[in-house]
């Protein structure tokens, strides 16, 4: 008998729809999968509760990474220097390295839920020879429409946070758009308050760091009324019907450069 130990199959959600769309589409093709999250201790609600409802759904575990290692571990080792775009510290750490770390040396598919419409999306590929990373929807051509239509069909839905926000992701993710810190301001607004505690003002330099480029939060929420008419404005929606309808006519979250493994 052969002591290879057998190929791995994972797929990472993120508490988004693609990846939830893409456990959904998989479950039976692969039964074998190995669900997982990596959770940066600073998820939101929504998120968590999305992520037990696919638990329910998929009947697996879905292994949880980080534990005992969250984003304040994470921001202390940094000096406390806030993540950005241009310093993503807190993807290599809270999701790039668990991923790794799980996988071991083991030979592993890692599923990613880009879809065939996104052709200018790069999933993470990691560098270890161990891990051959697979794109389901790209190759079986599904795009937005399905994956909308994957979730509604499974009775899932779309995480609730898609009432007022166009991604997952930790709740002050710098890559969020100026309505959505509103949006966070009036559905949680103790977690509008955390996040600000971490922006700061340097006197010796005079530079400042914000989470929202050009201003600070309590500067956002000043105008957040000029905000939601601007937004409202470039929506040109006026009262969208359900959720699936906010997720088919939003497409500014699929043309930015946002974190693709925490949000995807
Ligand atoms: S969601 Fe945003 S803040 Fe959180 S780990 Fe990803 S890029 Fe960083």
């Amino acid at each position: 008998m052969s002591d290879e130990k057998p190929v791995r199959h994972l797929l990472g959600l993120s508490g988004g729809k693609d990846s939830a769309a893409l456990a959904i589409y998989m479950r039976d093709k692969v039964p074998e999968m190995e669900y997982f999250f990596a959770d940066t201790g600073a998820e939101l609600p929504e998120t968590l509760e999305f992520v037990d409802l696919m638990a329910d759904y998929l009947g697996k575990e879905i292994i949880r990474l980080n534990a005992g290692r969250d984003f304040d571990y994470y921001l202390k080792l940094h000096s406390n220097y806030l993540p950005s775009a241009q310093q993503r510290w807190c993807t290599i750490n809270l999701k790039l390295k668990p991923f790794e770390q799980f996988v071991g040396e083991d030979t592993v598919i890692s599923y990613v839920g880009i879809r065939a419409d996104e052709p200018q999306r790069e999933g993470y590929i990691s560098t270890k020879p161990n891990i051959k990373t697979c794109f389901p929807f790209k190759d079986d051509g599904l795009v937005k429409a399905d994956i909308l239509r994957i979730l509604d069909e499974s009775g899932l839905g779309l995480p609730k946070y898609y009432e007022w926000r166009s991604r997952s992701g930790c709740y002050f993710c710098f890559y969020q758009r100026k309505i959505e810190w509103v949006g966070l301001y009036e559905n949680h607004p103790e977690k509008f308050e955390m996040a600000k505690q971490f922006e700061k003002y340097d006197e010796k330099s005079g530079k400042r760091y914000t989470w929202s480029q050009g201003e600070s939060l309590d500067e956002l929420i000043a105008r957040k009324d000029e905000i939601k008419a601007r937004s409202a404005l470039n929506n040109k929606v006026t009262k969208p019907k359900n959720l699936m309808d906010v997720a088919l006519k939003d497409s500014e979250d699929d043309d930015d450069d946002s974190c693709l493994i925490c949000m995807l």
